[in-house]
């Protein structure tokens, strides 16, 4: 049985946007559920307290100047980084904190104190780049930890796999030209931020350690997974991963307001199935998932509950309905996955 770490603090709930779908009670419900299952009751999960983390290790992925930003607005109460980005007063501690729940929850694995990890942080990361907040995104979590690990660990192959419906344009500019990080990332294509066309695939000595799996509206369970089933495998086969990053958005829910995929709660699961299949055979397993997006809070915990369910062995899904997609949309999905491995030829074996 797999040992799971959760990460989790209570300052996460200080970063306060008012009614934002970014939140505190996306959390706040997640927790909750978790607690009302008594998933935190299992002897196979461990709950672990972050502390937040030194601005300079922030650093390795964000200028000082767009750093002290962050500061200086909090300092004055708070303001907008851009449209959709609100800071509040705490905003930036928090946003330390959370750079420090990613970082314990690869440590945790490091350490062998736990297979596996889930990082319930906000604010999320994936959108922020170099100089900039984007996206409700303060600081880029799940980069951040990547440089950490390239640069104190020694590691040379990391895997960032990314399932929020949203492209995760800020990870995917930080390792852009890296064959150390390959980014994996799925999403809806034509919403924001506007990235990710399967043909960015890195450039210079990144060139084919990017990929990118933009899909239609209404894409449900079966396409998807058919996507991640014909992509993900044979890519990690070949590129050996010393380990897997995982920027969990659960926004590709049917329920959730701010896209139009046709993912379920099961789905979810199943997602969170195939990367730790993926994760045996390629790493002992080793993989810390950090949360990003998701925005229906009847669906965030049942999703949650059920990609810890895979992760920890608890034996039970929760099961819901689901739209299904039409004929026009599978097929446009196989398309996609031809149309994908004929862009990354020169680079991988299908
Ligand atoms: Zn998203």
């Amino acid at each position: 049985m797999a040992k799971s770490g959760i990460v989790y603090h209570p300052d996460y709930l200080r970063h306060e946007t008012g009614n934002h779908p970014e939140n505190k009670k996306r959390l706040i419900v997640t927790m909750d559920f978790l607690k009302q299952k008594g998933v935190l009751d299992k002897p196979q999960i461990k709950l672990f307290s972050p502390e937040k983390t030194p601005v300079e290790v922030v650093a390795m992925n964000h200028s000082m100047q767009y750093i002290e930003q962050v500061e200086d607005m909090c300092r004055r109460g708070g303001g907008m980084l851009d449209p959709d980005t609100v800071v509040s007063a705490e905003s930036f501690e928090v946003a330390l904190r959370a750079v420090g729940g990613a970082l314990l929850a690869a440590e945790k694995i490091r350490t062998r104190e736990v297979d596996n990890s889930f990082a319930l942080v906000r604010p999320p990361g994936h959108h922020a780049t170099y100089g900039h907040g984007h996206g409700f995104c303060i600081f880029n979590n799940i980069a951040i930890l990547a440089k950490y690990m390239l640069k104190n660990w020694g590691l040379k192959r990391i895997l960032i796999i990314d399932f929020d419906a949203h492209h995760g344009n800020g990870t995917q500019d930080s390792f852009y030209d890296s064959p150390n990080v390959l980014y994996f990332s799925l999403q809806q294509w034509g919403i924001y931020p506007g990235s990710g066309w399967y043909q960015e695939i890195g450039e210079k000595e990144g060139k084919g350690y990017t990929v990118n799996v933009p899909l239609p509206w209404g894409t449900d369970d079966e396409s998807y997974l058919f996507a991640l089933q014909e992509l993900l495998p044979p890519i990690a086969d070949q590129y050996h991963p010393e380990f897997i990053l995982v920027s969990a958005g659960f926004d590709a829910h049917y329920s959730d307001m701010l896209t139009n995929m046709s993912i379920s709660s099961v789905g979810h699961g199943k997602i969170m199935e195939t990367i730790l299949d993926v994760a045996k055979q390629k790493c002992n397993g080793k993989v810390a998932v950090l949360l990003e997006g998701g925005y229906n809070l009847n669906a965030i915990p049942r999703s949650i509950y059920n990609v810890i369910s895979h992760m920890a062995d608890l034996g039970e899904l929760l099961d819901d309905e689901q739209p299904k997609s039409d004929q026009r949309t599978r097929e446009e999905v196989k398309r996609l996955v031809d149309e994908i491995k004929k862009t990354l030829k020169p680079y991988w074996k299908f």
